[in-house]
């Protein structure tokens, strides 16, 4: 039997090399169609293949892939486009019938005995020669215990695999034949991918085994069609009209679209593999629903996909690789060519959030079946006219060639295939195979580099749930549609609902005077002179002197609604200035002394304060103010002669509520003015106790009073001191400075707690601050740097917050040296308040998503003063708060990160902090442009 076989091999293999012959005096330039060649440079290849039979073009797809094979890569590393396909057999198998079968393929389809090599000329050519020896390895392992083989098959197909092919020398496929068993046996198909596609390996397997059953008897099957026609085919397209159809598919892109994490590998790896199955009613719905259309169910999905990435990345044009099969339609024979047809091309989507779904998908159907005619064109060709180099680093691919069981049947040769893959290395981040059935398959080939396993399965949640949006709500416009999945949704709300926090709610003056009547004799301010020792007040002592000023003010017709300038540096007058106010029923209106006369005058225009407080030297700026308004000058406890009590409604105007103002601060407009923002008690309980508690105050800390008085940051130390029971410790502003004089400072007056923007924070040595101390760093982004140098021996805190929503919105856990490259998180929301990162339509974005940051709860201001429309701009309903409830827009871009805590990406507009002070370049320019002379202008910080 055995012998019977060889015998027959034997004469097989004459009758190869007799069918291979060279006709008398080779080939001349004639009998070469396709590529124009010299009769020398035949003779050249002829010395190198002898016999040769055809010389032929590459296609586009063969030039870039023999391109990247012979340029790219290392010759040590594995071949990246070779194919393994793995056929797990039960029977009898026999390997020279196989042998013999192999060779047979070879001889009807010359392509795939090609070798591929450049001409002089530099131009590549497949040569094919007359014959070509299919290399066979036979591996017993029958030797190997059970449990050692198949660990012992891995490495030979992983040896295989990493074996490179060497393109000029043919044939670029090879045998391995692994015995397992008696009746089991492991064949292994490797070819290069220059010659055959995913869809010519149904055509390739099936006639392999065909003739397996023949014993390689070639005349029991029709005659092949042949890749040369496609070749030929080739070239008749106009490939100058392809390059300008692709070059005005992809006009006006700006940026690839690119899902994996920046800084992952870029080098081909085994991907892993994820796989979500459709029910087959919601596979049937697609089908129905894409029918109904006129649209494909590849449609559906490209459409899906598009959007998902949209979403996912932020943008709204987006790009994606998709394969295609690429065997011409009007090319007769195609379906049944084995070679390289199939090509990954760049699908575009620009997308409109007005439009309907069903408009996008009808859209891109009809986009992209006005490029189906130049899908022949390679994906460098078509990138190049981008100038952007890499354009998506995911892949779609809508499989209708899959091992499919008809496949893995091997009628009349006594075989039985139990499993059939394919081993192919990963050329981009993630694939997406869709494989049709009664159940769709969306399955997910990711590089382990580049997404987790269960960051995939996200991904294939949030893309069946497009697909049902889509199908059952495809009205609803393109901006309206989101991905985050109901679970996501769940633990968001749980993540809103977790702040809500039983405050005692309170109005300021009430708040403030309940810890005096605690601690009347603990010290309340530490005022630090330049000579001599401090000037401290105790509790008791301030409030008697803020309300000795109360009354005074009620007297002056100060109350609830009245906002009271205070025109004061950083002092205990300023301190009691506040309290009093408060007391009054009053709004305080902090003005920074050191503002120019213009701003200050202008404020005090926009907000129209009923009364103005200042010291004796702040006295003398009010003539170069200019205004009108009221003045008193304080000065230590200038009315002793009012009463001593805490004033309650009964002595105020109005009832005090927690809805009166409490203060009123400016911030830059963009609109060329600045705004008063406009803020109530309701916050006040609510901020401070969540400071209290995240920084960890208790009685005798000692707070530092760093902020300028006109910032909301100074009524938040002044919260954190006074309504705790410690002392907040006050100095003129050049002991501030961050250097010598602040590190005297803090450490003189022992100083627990500092609030310091991470501007000073880096002008700061070392050791400039007390070890142990609680540092809150707040105001503008911080960097990691900072984070590394100043959380080592402190409990550091990164707190963030608009004016807008009482201070503060969000604080971080505390901060660590970890000696990550990340910024530091601004963390979650304070009590009572919620955070949404938000899209253009005010839908959640995916968690890790960047979006704006909106924020609700109590601490949202009333609004800015005497600018309705601006408040409700920026005041907006919110979608997922209690009916009637209020969300602040804040401008900022955020994105969620995996333990809940909120980072800062940037900002949506123009806004920036320039030390601290929000500025808008807008409020600049229009000043700037209002200049005599200056016909336009420009702001770059
Ligand atoms: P303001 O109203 O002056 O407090 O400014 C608020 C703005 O400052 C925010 O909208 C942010 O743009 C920025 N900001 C405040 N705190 C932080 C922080 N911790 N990290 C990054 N940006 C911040
Ligand atoms: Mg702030």
């Amino acid at each position: 039997m055995e012998g019977l076989a060889r015998a027959w091999v034997e004469v097989l293999e004459s009758l190869v090399v007799a069918a291979g012959e060279p006709g008398a005096g080779g080939l001349t330039p004639s009998d070469v169609g396709l590529v124009e060649v010299t009769q020398g440079e035949i003779e050249v290849l002829e010395s190198a293949y002898p016999g040769l039979v055809d010389v032929l073009p590459l296609s586009p797809l063969q030039e870039g892939l023999h391109f990247h094979t012979v340029y790219g890569g290392e010759s040590d590393a594995p071949d990246l486009y070779a194919i393994q396909l793995v056929f797990d057999l039960e029977g009898d198998f026999d390997a020279t019938a196989m042998r013999a079968a192999a060779r047979t393929l070879l001889e009807r389809r010359p392509n795939l005995r090609a070798a591929f090599v450049h001409q002089e000329s530099g131009r590549p050519v497949q040569v094919i020669p007359a014959s070509a020896e299919v290399p066979w390895q036979d591996v017993d392992l029958t030797g190997y215990d059970e449990a050692d083989r198949e660990a012992e098959a891995a490495r030979v197909l992983d040896e295989d695999r990493a074996r490179r092919f060497d393109p000029a020398a043919p044939p670029l496929l090879r045998f391995t034949a692994i015995r397992l068993g008696d009746r089991r046996h492991r064949l292994v198909l490797t070819n290069h991918h220059l010659l055959w596609d995913g869809w010519s390996v149904p055509i390739a397997v099936r006639e392999l085994f065909e003739l397996y059953a023949h014993r390689g008897d070639g005349f029991a099957l029709p005659e092949p069609p042949q890749f040369r026609d496609h070749l030929e085919w080739l070239s008749r397209q106009d490939r100058a009209a392809a390059g300008t159809a692709w070059r005005e598919a992809l006009a006006g892109l700006d940026e690839p679209t690119l899902l994996a994490p920046a800084g992952s590998g870029d080098l081909p790896t085994t991907p892993e593999r994820h796989s979500v199955r459709l029910s087959e009613e919601l596979t049937a719905t697609l089908h129905a629903w894409a029918r109904s259309r006129g649209l494909t169910v590849n449609t559906l999905l490209q459409g899906a996909w598009a959007l998902l990435l949209a979403r996912l990345t932020g943008r709204d044009d987006v790009v994606f690789g998709a394969t295609v099969s690429g065997r011409p339609a009007d090319l007769p024979g195609a379906e049944g060519m084995v070679g390289l047809f199939s090509n990954t091309l760049p699908v575009r989507l620009v997308l409109d959030p007005a439009e309907p779904l069903a408009d996008l998908l009808a859209r891109l159907q009809d986009e992209q079946a006005g490029l189906m005619e130049h899908q022949h064109v390679g994906l460098s060709e078509v990138t190049a006219s981008t100038g952007l180099g890499e354009l998506f680093d995911t892949l779609l691919v809508f499989e209708n060639y899959p091992l499919d069981p008809g496949v893995l049947d091997l009628p009349g040769t006594g075989l039985r295939a139990v499993d059939a893959r394919v081993r192919d290395a990963a050329h981009y981040p993630l694939s997406l195979a869709v494989v049709p059935g009664t159940r769709l398959e969306l399955r997910f080939d990711h590089r382990p580099d580049a997404f987790t396993a269960a960051g995939t399965e996200l991904l294939g949640a949030r893309l069946r749930g497009l697909l049902e949006l889509i199908v059952t709500e495809p009205g609803r416009p393109v901006g309206r549609v989101g991905v985050i999945t109901a679970e996501e949704t769940d633990r968001l709300r749980t993540e809103w609902d977790s702040t809500t926090r039983d405050v005692r709610f309170d109005v300021f003056p009430e708040l403030f005077q309940a810890q005096a009547a605690r601690t009347p004799d603990a010290t309340a301010v530490v005022y630090d002179e330049t000579e001599g020792p401090s000037t401290d007040l105790t509790y008791a002592e301030l409030d008697e002197r803020a309300n000795h000023l109360a009354h005074l003010l009620i007297a002056r017709n100060i109350g609830p609604e009245s906002v009271v300038g205070l025109l004061l540096p950083r002092s205990i007058d300023q301190v009691v200035a506040v309290l009093a106010v408060s007391k009054a029923g009053g709004a305080f209106l902090p003005i920074d002394p050191e503002y120019p006369a213009e701003r200050i005058a202008y404020v005090i225009g926009d907000a129209r304060p009923a009364l103005l407080l200042v010291d004796r030297d702040t006295a003398h700026r009010l003539p170069e103010i200019g205004t009108g308004t009221a003045a008193l000058v304080l000065g230590g406890d200038i009315a002793p002669e009012r009463p001593g009590h805490s004033p309650t409604d009964a002595d105020r105007h109005a009832p005090l509520t927690l809805d009166s103002p409490a203060y009123v601060i400016y911030t830059s407009g963009s609109t060329g003015n600045p705004k008063g923002v406009l803020v109530t008690h309701r916050g006040v309980a609510n901020l401070a106790g969540s400071q209290i508690e995240r920084f960890a105050v208790h009685e005798g800390s000692r707070i530092l009073q760093f902020a300028s008085p006109s910032f909301d940051a100074a009524f938040s130390e002044l919260c954190l001191a006074l309504l705790s029971g410690s002392a907040l410790v006050l100095a003129p502003a050049d002991r501030l400075l961050p250097g010598r004089s602040l590190t005297e400072l803090t450490h003189r007056r022992r100083v627990t707690h500092a609030t310091i923007p991470p501007a000073a924070l880096a002008a700061l040595d070392e050791d400039g601050l007390p070890p142990g101390m609680v540092l809150t760093v707040a105001g503008e982004a911080c960097s990691p740097t900072l984070v590394e140098r100043w959380s080592r021996d402190r409990r550091m805190i990164n707190a963030y917050g608009p004016t807008e929503t009482t201070v503060c919105a969000t604080m971080s856990d505390p901060l660590s040296a970890d000696g990550s490259p990340s910024v530091p998180p601004i963390g979650r929301a304070v009590w009572n308040t919620r955070v949404y990162v938000l899209d253009g339509a005010l839908g959640l974005v995916a968690p890790g998503v960047a979006g704006e940051l909106y924020v609700s709860g109590v601490g949202l201001a009333r609004g800015y003063v005497g600018r309705a429309g601006l408040t409700g701009s920026r005041f907006v309903a919110d979608p997922y708060g209690p009916a009637g409830s209020r969300m602040y827009r804040t401008g900022d871009v955020v994105r969620l990160l995996a333990d809940g805590q909120v980072e800062f990406v940037g900002r949506a507009d123009d806004q920036v902090k320039i030390r601290g002070f929000r500025v808008e370049p807008g409020e600049v320019s229009a000043v700037v442009a209002g200049c005599a002379g200056v016909a336009q202008a420009a702001v770059v910080v």
